[in-house]
């Protein structure tokens, strides 16, 4: 699946038809959460169900009728993923909070699949067909969208981000695989100092963007609540809080993709900590090394690409791995603050490069068993949906829009 995306130019009427569909969506999305929770026990409200009920909420209201049907059935499927995704959280016995669906109050997309949408055969626009009144648009960007099939363009994504809307294209590729350049093996853990640090004993420097940026975005954020509520100044300083958040956000994930990439292009297997990152981001000390955000897309796109390379991704359990010597077994007890790993077998290594060596151990010795086991090692697989819905996550990120 690949995933073109365009900046999107228009009137004002059309965007603020497209806002309107946005806004359906969530209203659809929500009707959609609220009537599976009123739904009596012994009622099971599936996918399906779900599905139906946006028929019926489109005889009901005017304004859900004229979203095209199948972008109604796409705002009742994110329903379904939220609910779904609570009740797999509650079988795997998640710890903590198990992300009961909420309702969604922030919304910034509508999706549509395969109808409402007709593009133009020559130049760089879309028209939107259902009663919304979007019309046509300009495409701005590189691609050329024409040359790919119409049939292979199975979602069609109008997204409102801090500085304009965008539109972005699914397109169903049949995964090329590229071929990798060495057959490596790596384990990386997750450690203080570095964004990673390998089993071959080699540590990724923490992306020094971030931190610039971090101090740029506190910055921004300090100017809104200086200017008066309501006023235009405030609006603009939100926005530019806004900009500088999304540019953040892009540079993070060019910086996620390209080390993602390296990897599973020189790996056949790779091994990483699966970390719990919510519980990680309260230790404050952590906090400020390791951004949550980065790593977690740092590991979509390891999945993205092993898919890509045919390499083979395995999430590990973490526990004991930096107390125990990836030579003996031997645990060796330290505290967050002792850099180096000392075992009496004669093991020294970097602490962080001793982890490493064990999660990939850890790995290497479960790697046998197809699927995720009780123990706490999964072999992550990508296909399909899941994907699909990987990357758009992965595209949308923006401050005000938290993606769960
Ligand atoms: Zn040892």
């Amino acid at each position: 699946m690949l995933v073109l995306e365009y900046k999107v130019k228009g009137k004002k009427h059309q965007y603020d038809a497209i806002n309107e569909a946005i806004r359906t969506t969530q209203f659809i999305r929500n009707k959609a959460i609220r009537y599976w929770m009123d739904a009596p026990k012994e009622a099971k409200v599936n996918k399906i169900a779900l599905n139906n009920y946006s028929t019926a909420l489109r005889k009901k209201f005017k304004f859900v009728e004229e979203l095209n049907s199948m972008a109604c059935q796409s705002a009742t499927e994110r329903a379904w993923l939220a609910i779904d995704r609570f009740y797999q959280n509650c079988k795997k016995k998640v710890s903590g909070k198990k992300g009961y669906p909420r309702f969604q109050k922030d919304n910034r997309s509508v999706e549509y699949k395969t109808s409402g949408w007709s593009l133009n055969q020559v130049k760089r626009r879309i028209t939107f067909t259902d009663k919304k009144g979007i019309g046509e648009v300009k495409l701005l960007g590189k691609w050329d969208i024409q040359t790919y099939p119409v049939k292979q363009i199975k979602r069609v994504r109008l997204l409102k981000k801090a500085d304009g809307y965008y539109c972005q294209f699914c397109i169903d590729t049949d995964v090329k695989f590229e071929s990798r350049i060495d057959d490596g093996e790596i384990g990386l853990d997750v450690g203080l100092e570095f964004f990673y640090s390998d089993s071959n004993g080699n540590h990724e420097e923490n992306p020094r963007f971030l931190r610039k940026a971090e101090k740029a975005i506190k910055h921004a954020q300090r100017q809104i609540y200086k200017k008066e509520k309501g006023k235009n100044q405030r609006r603009k300083a939100r926005q530019r809080y806004a900009r500088k958040h999304l540019k953040v956000s892009r540079q993070r994930k060019e910086h996620a993709l390209e080390l993602a990439r390296n990897v599973c292009k020189a790996n056949a297997l790779v091994a990483y900590e699966d970390l719990n990152v919510k519980g990680m981001v309260k230790n404050h000390c952590l906090a400020k090394s390791i951004n949550d955000a980065s790593w977690s897309l740092f590991r979509r796109w390891l999945e993205y690409f092993a898919a890509k390379f045919n390499s083979q991704v395995v999430a590990v359990n973490p526990r004991m791995t930096s107390q125990k010597c990836s030579d003996c077994g031997t645990i060796v007890k330290k505290s967050l603050s002792t850099r180096s790993h000392k075992c009496e077998c004669g093991c020294e290594l970097q602490r962080d490069v001793n982890a490493a060596i064990n999660i990939l151990n850890l790995a290497k010795a479960r790697v046998g068993h197809t699927r995720s086991n009780s123990s706490g090692v999964g072999i992550t697989t990508l296909v399909g949906v899941n994907l699909l819905e990987q990357i758009l996550t992965v595209n949308e990120e923006s401050p005000d829009f938290t993606t769960k």
